[in-house]
């Protein structure tokens, strides 16, 4: 064995801990910046009871903006800029509450602050731009996830979109690990079903994904047994009883172990897919997973029909069935489960259409395509793609 292992330094995680934002805070500064990636969140008054929390503990607040799209060029650039209007420097930090687009903005603008040597993030992430490298350590960053699906929270990426020129890249540093994880799963309880079926798909994809992936690690494959033992029951329950502390709770848990996996072991075809389907048919991230991983399964089942077989029989012990029987029992484990959350099964139900797979094609060969167990050259990801349709 051999491996490198990252993780969060510090996780609070418990329902109801959001109202020891405060006190956790303390550690990171004396003035917090707040990116919110939710409007209701902000309209139910979350942000505010956060800046009251905040200010008990003696910490001044700024309260930057919401997104409400997943985060583009722009919306760093221009963040940037605010902060750096209001003189960010030493003593501050931010925090980012929302989905994984909140928390990605917050990740990306805490790193562009202390980098200063372009003044857009274009040149910071992979694959585009001028290929510059993060050398200065990010403002300090809380993160509290309110969606149970990116991870993000976890991990030491942030997804930037651009729509001209289309790309969907990552800004990436061991450093950009947010400092501190506040995990309260009653956040998520006005999250509405449709975006807690679609969110949460996402974390299980990662959990699968991380752990068949080429990269797979010992470590994050434990936690990856745990998260899917916990959300795939929990995913339904949390989907038709938004309420549900039991559902909300695992799938919380299980997001933040799937980012945790991600962040060490990679992931494969369905995230490296999901980016090109954001960008070119602005399919949101966690449908565009639900909907490649019956798919992507099926593709890697040759090369990992033992590793299948090892998922279900953790997940389902009880049941007596050879390899095969097993690991063709985990795909349509996972294929029943995105129909009873009523996840679409063609690409062509969510808009796509034949003559956007050459592009999807093109763009899906990021990062996490390269830990996809096998290579799928790109005629087969042409067939693969034209079969959902
Ligand atoms: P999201 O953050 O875009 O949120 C989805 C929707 O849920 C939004 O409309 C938002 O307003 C709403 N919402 C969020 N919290 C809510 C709440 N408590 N109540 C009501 N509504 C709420 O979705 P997401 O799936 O969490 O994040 C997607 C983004 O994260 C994509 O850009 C994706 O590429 C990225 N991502 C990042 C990582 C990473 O490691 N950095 C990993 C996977 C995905």
């Amino acid at each position: 064995m051999n491996y490198n292992f990252f993780a969060p330094q510090q996780i609070n995680f418990g329902w109801g801990r959001f109202q020891e934002t405060g006190n956790l805070a303390a550690s990171l500064g004396t003035r917090a910046f707040i990116i919110s990636g939710s409007r209701s969140l902000a309209a139910s008054g979350v942000i505010e009871e956060l800046r009251q929390l905040l200010s008990r503990a003696s910490i001044k607040s700024e309260f930057i903006r919401t997104i409400s799209n997943e985060p583009e060029v722009t919306d760093v650039d221009q963040t940037t800029r605010v902060l750096r209007n209001l003189g960010a420097g030493a003593g501050d930090f931010l925090i980012g509450i929302g989905g994984g687009s909140g928390i990605d903005l917050a990740k990306a603008t805490s790193a562009m602050i202390t980098n200063q040597e372009s003044e857009t993030v274009v040149d910071y992430l992979e694959g585009v731009g001028r290929g510059l490298k993060l050398t200065e350590a990010p403002l300090p960053l809380m993160a509290i996830p309110t969606t149970a699906g990116t991870g993000s929270e976890a991990t030491k990426n942030a997804v930037i979109s651009s729509y001209a020129p289309p790309f969907k890249k990552s800004l990436r540093a061991e450093q950009m690990i947010p400092d501190i994880v506040l995990c309260d799963p009653q956040l998520a309880c006005s999250v509405p079903p449709e975006i807690t079926a679609r969110t949460g798909m996402d974390a299980i994809t990662q959990l699968l994904e991380s752990y068949i992936s080429c990269r797979a690690q010992p470590i994050p494959q434990a936690l990856c047994l745990q998260g899917l033992k916990l959300a795939i029951p929990a995913l339904p329950e949390a989907v038709e009883n938004g309420n549900s502390r039991r559902g909300r709770e695992a799938m919380a848990h299980a997001a933040l172990l799937s980012g945790i996996a991600l962040a060490n072991s990679g992931l494969g075809m369905a995230h490296g897919v999901a980016p090109a389907l954001g960008i070119h048919c602005k399919i949101s991230h966690g449908l565009a997973c639900a909907l490649m991983l019956p798919a992507t399964l099926k593709a890697n089942y040759s090369v990992r029909q033992q590793q299948y077989a090892e998922i279900y029989r953790f997940l389902y012990p009880e049941q007596a069935l050879s390899a095969e029987q097993a690991a063709e029992s985990l795909i349509d484990e996972i294929q029943k489960l995105n129909d009873r959350i009523q996840i679409p099964r063609r690409l062509s139900d969510v808009g796509v259409s034949p003559l956007q797979i050459p592009a999807l094609v093109q763009s899906s060969r990021g990062n996490s395509m390269s830990g996809n167990p096998r290579e799928i050259p790109d005629e087969e990801l042409t067939q693969i793609l034209e079969s959902l349709l």
